[in-house]
């Protein structure tokens, strides 16, 4: 998909464009989710959602 890494894989949000983000294997994740992402702990209840999307960028056979 040409347009895979314009929105955010995990809040789907569009990235802006000065926004710094992130960037893995073309999967663009917003600094918003970033954040999230490196603030969370296992006992967080959005933990295994935001596993889960990174599984799909990192473990995703195809990438
Ligand atoms: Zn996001």
């Amino acid at each position: 998909m040409v347009l895979k890494s314009r929105e955010c894989i995990l809040c789907r949000s569009l990235r802006q464009k000065n926004n710094q983000g992130l960037l893995v294997k073309g999967n663009y994740i917003c600094p918003e989710c970033e954040a999230r992402i490196i603030a969370l702990t296992r006992e967080d209840p959005d933990y295994d959602y935001y596993k889960w999307g990174l599984k799909k960028i990192w473990y995703c056979p195809g990438a």
